[in-house]
């Protein structure tokens, strides 16, 4: 199959999230399955000297915006053997800072800069010589497409591919005012409360849902959970109308990327049968972020965006309570300074046990994944997760709520006790995640069952191979 993906980050050649990991590592794995698949991004600042293999290519965009036309220049990069990068070339758009944001403030024209990306997207799909079969576009930045190509469908467009929309986070649905509907130079019967319209609003995302051909989403249980008004928010709605083209993929992991084995980031590589290697990471860790090194201490771990998402306020109510047992936290994240100011003070408060680092480090994700023993993830929702799918593979015992991709993902002991992975619990509140860690504090202390624990983690197949079928079978019927 041909399938034209298209998202505003890539991994890696942008990055703030899942949502880059996924689209990159999807694309390899359509690649390597034997599609061909052809993926749209921005060219952000840096990227074309990072990858100076990169070309333009003979194409200029020249694409109505509201009321004035837009330029742009394309380029392009063989990645690998049937898997092209496009990059969209707008420097006033692309080429700053941050992605979405600069000092915490999201950038103003954050709508145009999207719209616009959508509109190149569709651009290249109806007029590239190479025809895709499916456009699969993911999250609210690029969710206008399939509404454009409807649109353009009925306005003499023959044969369109079909359209694929995928939810990484429903959290984010690229709200505008009214007047951002101009943007898209779509008919005004498009913004409607069955389409764009959201209480008055452009909703991006709510257009995907309403026009895509069919939608996935990144974890059987999160497809569930969003049709229920508790995680729905506001979309239940739209979503329960379209459940039948709605499924939940379980997102794959690059263990291209994501090893023991071969990572250049490690201080020493380990596996199920030498396990020796983790031992010598996790002492480096300790030394590296100024804690105690000391091997007998259980070490617990967290790699997150700091955002609500993340269940942050119960885990520094649950490590304010547990941090009086033998234990040390490391903690690597950015986002909200209110959050960044909790766990600041939590380090003041046990300079000898918790370190804090915040900001964007990728080398030191991969440390902290492979030098704790046990990994904290207590989302209040979790549309798939991926750090609790590298702990596993870095046989860092996950101590999850049992929600979305975390539930699909993690087996507790309750579930199974001779192929448990990690530590569930239900409730959120610190109590129950301070119980969890009770648990995690027994289980450490009994090292051949940890050690059995570890080896099933580790054991744990998510590689992309096993779950690119699905979506060809999605791709191929419109939903399995
Ligand atoms: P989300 O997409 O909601 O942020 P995921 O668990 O799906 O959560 O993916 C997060 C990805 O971002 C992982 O690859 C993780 O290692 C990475 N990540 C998050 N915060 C940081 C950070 N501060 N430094 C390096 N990597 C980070």
């Amino acid at each position: 199959m041909k399938i034209l993906l298209a998202s505003s980050e890539v991994f890696p050649f942008s990055k703030t999230g899942g949502l880059a990991d996924m689209v990159g590592a999807l694309a390899r794995a359509l690649a390597k399955a034997g599609h061909e698949a052809r993926v749209v991004t921005p060219l952000y600042r840096g990227i074309r000297e990072k990858f100076p293999a990169m070309r333009r290519v003979d194409w200029h965009f020249d694409l109505p915006l509201g009321l004035k036309y837009v330029q742009a220049e394309l380029w392009e990069l063989d990645l690998e053997r049937g898997l092209k990068i496009y990059f969209i070339d707008h420097p006033g758009y692309y080429d700053r800072a941050g992605i979405y944001l600069e000092n915490n403030l999201s950038y103003a024209d954050n709508a145009e800069r999207y719209i616009f990306l959508s509109k190149c997207v569709v651009h290249l799909a109806r007029y590239l010589p190479w025809r895709a079969d499916v456009v699969h576009v993911h999250d609210w930045q690029v969710a206008l497409v399939p509404a454009l190509i409807a649109q353009q469908k009925s306005e003499g467009w023959g044969n369109p591919p079909r359209t694929c929309l995928t939810i990484h986070n429903l959290a984010y649905q690229g709200v505008f005012p009214e007047d951002a509907f101009m943007l898209t130079n779509l008919p005004d019967s498009i913004f409607n409360t069955e389409g764009a319209e959201f209480f008055g609003l452009l909703n991006c995302l709510k257009a995907g849902i309403a026009y895509a051909d069919f939608i996935t989403t990144v974890s059987p249980r999160y497809a569930r959970e969003i049709t229920t008004e508790e995680f729905g928010c506001g979309l239940d709605g739209i979503l329960r109308r379209r459940q039948k083209d709605l499924v939940g993929i379980l997102n794959g992991v690059d263990y291209s990327e994501w090893n023991t084995t071969k990572n250049p980031h490690l201080v020493k590589p380990y596996s199920i049968g030498r396990m020796a290697g983790k031992k010598t990471n996790k002492l480096a860790l300790q030394k590296e972020l100024g804690l105690p090194a000391d091997e007998s201490t259980p070490l617990f771990g967290t790699i997150s965006r700091l955002a609500e998402q993340k269940g942050v306020d119960i885990q520094l109510g649950a490590l304010a309570e547990m941090l009086n047992t033998n234990m040390q936290f490391m903690l690597l994240g950015s986002g909200s300074p209110e959050y960044e100011r909790g766990y600041r003070d939590l380090s003041r408060h046990f300079p000898r046990k918790v370190a804090v680092r915040f900001g964007y480090n990728e080398t030191l994700a991969h440390r902290i994944e492979a030098g704790c023993d046990f990994f904290l993830m207590p989302s209040r929702f979790e549309p798939c997760g991926l750090n609790q799918m590298y702990s596993l593979r870095y046989g860092t015992i996950p101590i999850v709520r049992a929600v979305g991709g975390l539930d699909d993902s993690v087996v507790d002991w309750t579930e199974n006790a001779q192929l448990a992975t990690g530590i569930k619990f239900d409730e959120y509140s610190s109590r129950s995640l301070a119980k969890a860690i009770r648990k995690a504090l027994v289980l450490f202390n009994q090292p051949k069952l940890f050690l059995v624990c570890r080896r099933s983690a580790m054991r744990a197949d998510f590689s992309w191979d096993r779950t690119v079928h699905e979506y060809i079978n999605a791709y191929q019927s419109g939903i399995q």
